[in-house]
């Protein structure tokens, strides 16, 4: 296992290359009308902002360290496929905001540094658009980065360009700086500007909130991700008060490690789906520590030692220490997810 001090050395790193990524998935956002009136259908600029953001975190992490082993949720066969010029150039040209040296093939060649098969004992995880269809949407979306060692977490960077520092801003309504959180195994969850990530960190805490009837729940925004019903009945049969909140992607997990709300509920629509690491390592380790606890649906730690896919954990239940049990308790009581 990689020394608590030497991931310390590392987390700047991983920090700047989420911060770089995040520069361009907004300027991508940004200009997206433009992008969908001037472009053909495959060139979304989800896609490009996707393929981007992977090149510019696997180029910064390959040249800080020297070499790189990451399992990316992206690769560039696609891309090199004969017609996809277009697409290659607008990819390049996105990443040479962070990257400005970049041609179009060291673009390509740093999209498949995230090619491993998360079979080695240490890797990298990345999702460089976590929650496409918040993108899309102009809602939330996350860039999700984190290093496992031996199965287990050890490092999250969430870049969330959307998401205000303000709680009291809708989630529908995008930030202009937004926010990175980041976190290292054993040192507590931290928070930035995603502008200006090298200002003064501040430290997240999960709620303490021990009343279960004032209890927060967020959930996806796409009910094909997680049973929307049953987030209803568990929040109905705990007499909690309110309508979940609705976002897109890992900012979820971040959600309820900076205690704006005491759980974050992923209940499987079906049951052959598996969750991708990338889609919760580093969210997982910033709620776990802020405070909150991880588990899926059945109880069980998440389990990093299987590859890319969580194969033997079904959704998510992240939540307060306080609520994580009667949270578990209401999913019995009501029978639901009986194996
Ligand atoms: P969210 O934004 O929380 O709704 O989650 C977005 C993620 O859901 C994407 O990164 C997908 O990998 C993942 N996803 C796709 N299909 C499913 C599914 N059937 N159940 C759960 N998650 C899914
Ligand atoms: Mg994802």
């Amino acid at each position: 296992m990689t020394h608590p001090a030497a991931l310390m050395e590392i987390l700047p790193v991983a920090i700047a290359a989420v911060a770089a990524a995040c520069r361009v998935t907004r300027h991508v956002q940004n200009r997206q009308q433009h992008i969908q009136r001037h472009s053909k259908d495959d060139m979304s600029p989800v896609t490009i902002a996707d393929y981007a953001a992977q090149a510019v975190i696997a180029r910064h992490l390959a040249d800080a360290f020297g070499s790189l082993t990451m399992v990316g949720e992206e690769d560039a066969a696609t891309l090199r496929e004969a017609g996809h010029g277009l697409l290659r150039d607008e990819v390049a040209t996105a990443a040479r905001m962070a990257w400005p040296a970049a041609s179009v093939d060291d673009v390509l060649d740093a999209i498949d540094l995230g090619n491993h098969d998360a079979s080695g004992a240490r890797y990298w995880t990345l999702d460089p658009i976590d929650g496409t269809k918040g993108f899309l949407r102009g809602g939330q979306y996350a860039v999700s980065l984190a290093l496992i060692e031996h199965g287990k977490v050890m490092l999250g960077v969430l870049g969330c360009p959307n998401l205000s520092q303000n709680y009291s801003r809708s989630f529908d309504d995008p930030d202009a700086r937004g926010c990175l959180f980041h976190a290292v195994r054993g040192g507590g969850a931290w928070s930035v500007p995603a502008d200006q990530p090298t200002m003064a960190a501040r430290r997240l805490d999960a709620s303490r909130e021990e009343d279960i009837t004032a209890m927060r729940v967020c959930e996806s925004v796409e009910a094909a991700h997680s049973r929307i019903d049953d987030t209803g009945r568990i929040v109905e049969y705990l007499a909690a008060r309110g309508t979940p909140a609705r976002l897109d992607s890992q900012c979820k997990y971040a959600v309820v490690a900076r205690g704006q709300a005491e759980a974050y509920l992923r209940l499987p629509t079906r049951r052959d789906y598996v969750e991708k690491i990338w889609d919760h390592a580093a969210g997982m380790i910033i709620a776990e520590e802020a405070g909150a606890v991880v588990t899926d649906v059945l109880g069980k730690p998440l389990d990093f030692s299987r590859g890319a896919g969580l194969s033997a954990n079904r959704g998510v239940i992240c939540a307060t220490r306080a609520f994580h049990g009667r949270i578990r308790q209401a999913i019995n009581a009501l029978e639901l997810f009986q194996e």
